[in-house]
């Protein structure tokens, strides 16, 4: 479930969508965990055996997690990327939570670092800016400060 405190919004500079803090968010404050009805999961096998169309509604959203693949099916779906993101996994690159990691400010976009949960069908330019840009995210991206 995601943070009451963010709501969608069409004004993001990354990708047109994006969720945004309506009041500040402090440093650790869980942002999104999980709920069942809140998620699909398939398993990679499952997602190879899929019709075209459906392949790419998941390509489009979901992110990986060992052998399965998952979707958000709330406005979590919606969070985007940054190479420099405010929030991160709890624990580390396994987002049973995702938490502020530092505090967001009052209509600040919130933002994740995809690439731990990239799949090998995914790839797209990234437009956050951040010094740190990979600038193409996709599977095994590494940031310019790791290169
Ligand atoms: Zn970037």
């Amino acid at each position: 479930m995601l943070n009451q405190k963010i709501e969608k919004r069409s004004t993001s500079e990354i990708n047109r969508y994006g969720l945004f803090a309506k009041e500040i968010i402090f440093k650790n404050e869980l942002v999104w965990s999980p709920t069942e009805n809140e998620i699909k999961k398939i398993s990679v096998n499952e997602f190879e055996k899929l019709p075209v169309d459906d392949k790419q509604i998941w390509i489009d959203h979901c992110y990986q997690i060992d052998d399965y693949f998952q979707m958000d099916t709330d406005d979590t779906r919606l969070m985007n990327h940054s190479c420099d993101p405010n929030t991160m996994d709890y624990p580390t690159d396994d987002p049973t939570m995702i938490v502020a990691k530092r505090d967001i400010q009052k209509n600040e976009e919130v933002t994740w670092n995809y690439l731990p949960f990239m799949n090998p069908y995914q790839a797209f330019p990234c437009n956050c800016g951040s010094e740190n840009c990979v600038e193409i995210v996709k599977k095994n991206a590494v940031f310019k400060s790791d290169r």
